[in-house]
C-alpha cells in the first residue's frame, strides 16, 4: 500500500515532533512514524503499578518568556504545558563543598557573590554569559520574520575551548569553580572535555529561565506538539518501525516500515540515530561518503543505568532538592576517566532525581553513567550495579533503602531498545571541546530531499537544544520547499 505525504518524519522524540509541528503549521500534511508504542523518545513518562516515572528528563529551561514557550506559543500550544519551577538548579556534594545552586537568577548572582574573590570577577562571568546569550540564543525569537543561520565567526572563536578553560580564566576561587563544574553530568561529559559553547549556553538558559518540570510529565510536551500536527490533517503512528528508505533521481522517494507499508512523500525529516539513518536504512548507493567518515570520526554519548524507585509516603520529607549530583571526589576529570575505563572499583558518582507532581507516590531516580561496552550482559549486570547505587544511597541518606516500595531498573540496552540511540546514548554525540564548530551533525543531508533533526545535530542533547535544533531545521526546509 502506498499513501502520500507532503512529509514524513522518521522517530517521534521531541526534535522529530516539533519540526513536524512547525511544517505542519506552514500547512504540510505530516506523518510521523514511531516504533514504540509512545511518542516523545526520551522525553515520556511510564507507570509501574501507583507510581508515574519520568523516562529520564527531569530539569529544563522552560520559563514562560522563554524559547521554547516562545515556540510553543507560535504553535498555539502553550496552554497546553504548565511547568512546575525546581526549588534549585541543582544540588551537588563533593568532599570539600556541598550546596544548592539556586534556581533563581538574582539567587544565582547572590549564589556567585558569596563564593566569588571580587565582584569584578562575577561581573565578567555575567557578561559573557551575556554574549552567549545574544549570539545563540536572543535570535531565535525574530526567527517568525527572517531566519538567520548561526553566528560561524562567534562560534568558531569556541573550538577546541572547554567549560574548564572558559571558567577558570574568569573565576579564580577554586570553590566556585567547583560549584560550576558540579553540573558536568547535564552535558555528559567532565568540564575539561566538554565544549565552553554547549555547557555554558545550558547554564545561562537555567540562569535566565530557571528550571522546571512539566506538569503530567514531559509527555505533555510531546503531545502538545503532536496535536498541532493531528490537528492540521498529519498523522502520528505509534508501533511503525522505518526500515528502509527508497531513493529515485538522488531523492528519496518513499519510505517503508517493517509491516511493509510504503508512503510516498517529497521530504523526509529523520529524528533517529544516524547510524542506523546513513547505514542500514538508506540502499547503499545512496549513502554518502562524507557522512559516513564523519560518523566514524565522532563518538556517541554516555550512557547510564538508571534505577527508577517508587517510595513511600515517609520519603517526600527526606530530599528536597529536585537534582542532586554525590561525587566522591573534587576531581571529576579523575571521576570521568574511571567512567571512561570501565573502572568500578568505587562508585565514584551518583545522580539523584526527585520526582515532581507525584502526589501521595514519590519516586526517586538514581543514575550511574556507565559506557556499553562494560558488559555484555546488561540483563544480570544492571541488578549488581544497582544494588551498588542503593547501598550509596543508603550511605548517604540513612533510611532510605526501606523507603523502596519498587524498583525497575534500565540500562544502556534498555536506552538503546526503547530509542534505538546508539549504544544508548543519553545525548547524541559526546559533547567533546573539539567538535562542536562543525562535526555534529548537520540539518541538510547528501540527498536534497532528506533532512536530519534531534539531539545527534547542533547544538546537541537537552530538550531546550533539540527544540532549537528542530526549529531551525523547520526553518531550513520551509525556506528551500515553499
Ligand atoms: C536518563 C536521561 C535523562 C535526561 N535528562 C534530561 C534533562 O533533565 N533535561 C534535558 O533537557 N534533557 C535530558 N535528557 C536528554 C534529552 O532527553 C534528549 O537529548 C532528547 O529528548 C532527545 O530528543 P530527540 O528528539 O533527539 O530524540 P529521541 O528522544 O532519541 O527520540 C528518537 C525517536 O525515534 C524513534 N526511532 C528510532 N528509530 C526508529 C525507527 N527505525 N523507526 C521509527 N522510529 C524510530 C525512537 O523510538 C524515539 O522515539 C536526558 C536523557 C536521558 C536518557
Amino acid at each position: 500500500m502506498t499513501k502520500d505525504f507532503d512529509a514524513v518524519v522518521l522517530g517521534s522524540g521531541i526534535g522529530g515532533l516539533n519540526c513536524g509541528a512547525f511544517l505542519a503549521h506552514a500547512g504540510m500534511k505530516v506523518l510521523v512514524l514511531e516504533q514504540h508504542t509512545k511518542i516523545g523518545g526520551y522525553a515520556h513518562n511510564f507507570k509501574r503499578k501507583k507510581f508515574t516515572f519520568e523516562s529520564g528528563v527531569h530539569s529544563v529551561p522552560m520559563s514562560s518568556d522563554g524559547t521554547i514557550m516562545h515556540l510553543l506559543r507560535i504553535l498555539g500550544v502553550e496552554s497546553q504545558v504548565s511547568t512546575m519551577e525546581l526549588p534549585s538548579m541543582y544540588r551537588f556534594s563533593t568532599p570539600t563543598l556541598s550546596d544548592s545552586v539556586p534556581s533563581r537568577q538574582d539567587d544565582i548572582t547572590e549564589f556567585l557573590l558569596k563564593y566569588s574573590n571580587s565582584r569584578e570577577e562575577v561581573k565578567a562571568l555575567l557578561e559573557s554569559e551575556k554574549t552567549f546569550y545574544d549570539h545563540i540564543c536572543a535570535p531565535i525569537f525574530n526567527f517568525e520574520k527572517e531566519y538567520v543561520p548561526e553566528d560561524v565567526r562567534f562560534v568558531s572563536k569556541f573550538h577546541n575551548r572547554s567549560c574548564h578553560d572558559h571558567i577558570t580564566s574568569l573565576i579564580s576561587n577554586s570553590h566556585l569553580q567547583t560549584a560550576l563544574f558540579a553540573q558536568w553530568p547535564y552535558a555528559g561529559i567532565s568540564p575539561e572535555k566538554c565544549g565552553a559553547l554547549y555547557s555554558f549556553t545550558m547554564f545561562l538558559l537555567h540562569k535566565r529561565e530557571g528550571s522546571h518540570f512539566c506538569k503530567g510529565g514531559f509527555s505533555a510536551l510531546a503531545n502538545a506538539l503532536s496535536s498541532v500536527i493531528t490537528n492540521k490533517g498529519g498523522v502520528v503512528l505509534t508501533k511503525k518501525t522505518v526500515s528502509c528508505l527508497s531513493v529515485e533521481n538522488s531523492r528519496v522517494s518513499h519510505v517503508q516500515t517493517s509491516d511493509g507499508t510504503q508512503y510516498r512523500t517529497s521530504l523526509v525529516v529523520s529524528n533517529i540515530n544516524p547510524y542506523d539513518l546513513h547505514t542500514s536504512l538508506l540502499p547503499e548507493n545512496a549513502r554518502g561518503k562524507m557522512v559516513r567518515r564523519r560518523l566514524g570520526n565522532l563518538n556517541a554519548s554516555i550512557s547510564c543505568v538508571i534505577v527508577y524507585m517508587g517510595m513511600n509516603s515517609r520519603f517526600s520529607s527526606m530530599i528536597s532538592d529536585t537534582v542532586n549530583f554525590w561525587y566522591e571526589s573534587d576531581n571529576f576529570e579523575t571521576i570521568y576517566r574511571k567512567i571512561e575505563a570501565n573502572d568500578l572499583s568505587t562508585i565514584n558518582h551518583l545522580i539523584m532525581l526527585r520526582g515532581l507532581d507525584e502526589g501521595d507516590y514519590p519516586t526517586l531516580t538514581l543514575m550511574y553513567f556507565v559506557r556499553t561496552d562494560m558488559s555484555n550482559d546488561w540483563h544480570t549486570f544492571k541488578k549488581v550495579l544497582a544494588e551498588k547505587m542503593v547501598t550509596k544511597l543508603e550511605e548517604l541518606y540513612p533510611g532510605t533503602k526501606e523507603m523502596i516500595e519498587l524498583t525497575e531498573i534500565g540500562s544502556p540496552d534498555t536506552f538503546a531498545h526503547y530509542t534505538k540511540n546508539f549504544n544508548g546514548a543519553l545525548y547524541g554525540f559526546a559533547n567533546v571541546k573539539d567538535i562542536y564548530g562543525e562535526a555534529k551533525l548537520p540539518i541538510t543531508t547528501h540527498l536534497p530531499n532528506l533532512f536530519q533533526t534531534g539531539h545527534w545535530g547542533k547544538p546537541g542533547g537537552g530538550i531546550w537544544n533539540v527544540m532549537y535544533n528542530s526549529y531551525t531545521a523547520s526553518k531550513i526546509i520551509l525556506n528551500s520547499f515553499l
